[in-house]
């Protein structure tokens, strides 16, 4: 790579420093490319700083609170239990610190890779400015991410309120939290700060947790609100405003009315999690002949945007799901495609969503209504954890799994929502994109007693048609243990 008059010429230009940038750059580094990476904000991205690693380190912590206050049911009796929020908290920025030097800019410079610190914005389509550098590649990578989106509330403007960028910087825990969105990150961060000890009310216009299996939903929703968080749905929210050190929530009835009585919501502080929108005003992608919309980047199977130097991955891109390990998937493809030429495509269909509230829920694959509508008939399997004997062990007997098949035992889609779904979704990701049939899984060896046997349970009920009174699944069960 040369730099000559304030102009570098890699082979390769990733802006965003998130996990799918860090992944790309990494990956076109191993293999001994020159590599541009810029970043206008901290390395890591939004996982590390304000997503994925801040949002499970304090999840942990509220599940620590939770296991204490629940002892007594496995006769763990008197244990005191108290948040200190300030070690909750140090607890969360040690998890960051931990992992942040895999991220840092000496690691990557370690790795070959020019780290520039500043704004990228696109000059024509080949050519990016970060301050007074050009930058001229012969591929570039955007993955610049997203953001919370703002809703368009009345007094929004005049009233303090938090985001997931935001929420971890709290020193204080909230006395009542009011949350706007009851989305996978909505919820999750709902019941955290529930277990933590604050009072918690969520509103949403529409529907809960509506990219997930309803059913299976459910069963999350009936936890959360067993757990204390007040949810309310179909809500339509008129205005908010601050009044000293509350935050009220107008909201109206459902004839349109507005009324202060029982129709304001009041609480401490406000979290906004009503969606992601993508990272794309800063890059002037028009410049770059690049065509984007308001939920991302537009791509073709490869990843590839209208301009053909330029490839866009991870949150940025339209339509694709907001997770770390489709960031991450992405820049593997996008560098085998970029490198060398291997027209590798992407297959959203074996792609995990996780939400990490208990009981977890897990998801891959179509849901009950796109199968029905891509196969016609099919087949639906379900285990409950309550006849999983390591569910019984450790009272954690909420949720099932849910497998639709097609008629002939191809499987279609998983729902796993119960304790432990984030990890047994693995093998069923495998199962999908792998595209096996549901004997693989009904002749698995799975380890006793374990929570992974709820898939093959439901797998063997495929070929027990008309055999599904609970005796003879309680039969099946004893001969099972009997090897
Ligand atoms: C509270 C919360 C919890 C989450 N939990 C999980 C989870 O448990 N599991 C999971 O898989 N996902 C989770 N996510 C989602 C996950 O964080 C994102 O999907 C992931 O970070 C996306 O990675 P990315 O590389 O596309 O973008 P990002 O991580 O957003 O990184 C983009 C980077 O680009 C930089 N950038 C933007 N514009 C420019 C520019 N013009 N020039 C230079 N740099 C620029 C930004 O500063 C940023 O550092 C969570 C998200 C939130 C908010």
């Amino acid at each position: 790579m040369t730099q000559d008059n304030g102009e570098l010429t890699p082979d390769i230009c990733v802006i965003g420093a998130g996990p799918g940038g860090l992944a790309a750059a990494a990956a076109a580094a191993a293999m001994g490319v020159p590599v541009v990476l810029i970043e206008k904000a901290r390395m890591g991205g939004r996982s590390l700083n304000s997503g994925s690693v801040p949002s499970k380190a304090l999840l942990a912590a509220a599940q620590h609170a939770d296991v204490v206050r629940s002892g007594a049911r496995f006769g763990i009796k008197n244990v005191r239990s108290g948040v200190d929020f300030s070690a909750v908290n140090a607890h969360v920025r040690s998890a960051i610190e931990v992992i942040a030097p895999q991220d840092s800019a000496e690691r990557f410079a370690g790795l070959g890779v020019r780290v520039v610190a500043g704004t990228a914005r696109f000059k024509d389509a080949s050519t990016v400015a970060v301050g007074d550098l050009t930058v001229k590649a012969r591929r570039f990578i955007i993955a610049t991410g997203s953001s919370s989106v703002v809703p368009a509330i009345a007094g929004l403007n005049e009233t303090p309120y938090l985001t997931p960028e935001t929420i971890f910087d709290l020193t204080d825990c909230p006395r009542h939290l009011i949350v706007i969105g009851a989305g996978r990150i909505g919820l999750e961060l709902a019941q955290t700060f529930r277990r933590l000890g604050s009072d918690v009310t969520v509103l949403e216009a529409a529907v809960p947790l509506k990219r997930e299996d309803p059913e299976c939903a459910q069963i999350v929703l009936d936890a959360l609100t067993r757990d204390g968080v007040r949810l309310r749905t179909g809500v339509q929210i008129v205005q908010v405003r601050r009044i000293l050190a509350r935050i009220q929530v107008v909201i109206a009835k459902p004839d349109g009315a507005v009324s202060d009585g029982e129709a304001t919501i009041e609480g401490s502080h406000l979290l906004l999690t009503a969606g992601r929108r993508p990272n794309v005003d800063d890059l002037d992608l028009d410049a770059a002949g690049i065509r984007h919309g308001p939920n991302g980047i537009v791509v073709n199977k490869r990843l590839r945007t209208t301009n053909k130097k330029v490839y866009a991955i991870g949150d940025a891109v339209g339509g694709a799901a907001k997770f770390t390990h489709v960031a991450n998937h992405h820049a593997g493809l996008v560098v085998r495609n970029a490198l060398f030429r291997h027209p590798v495509a992407i297959d959203h269909h074996a792609m995990p969503r996780i939400t990490f509230t208990d009981p977890e829920l897990a998801r891959v694959g179509l849901l009950e209504d796109e199968a029905r509508g891509r196969a016609g008939a099919i087949r639906i399997l379900r285990w409950p954890y309550r006849e999983n004997d390591r569910a019984v062990t450790a009272a954690a007997t909420d949720g099932h799994i849910k497998v639709i098949t097609d008629r002939r035992g191809d499987i279609l889609g998983v729902t796993i929502v119960g304790m432990a779904a984030s990890e047994n979704i693995t093998a069923w990701v495998l199962a999908i994109g792998q595209k096996l049939n549901i004997g693989a899984i009904a002749g698995l060896v799975v380890p006793y007693p374990t929570y992974a046997e709820v898939g093959k349970r439901a797998a063997i009920t495929y070929f027990m048609r008309g055999l599904t009174t609970a005796r003879v699944r309680r039969i099946i069960g004893w001969l099972r243990r009997l090897g």
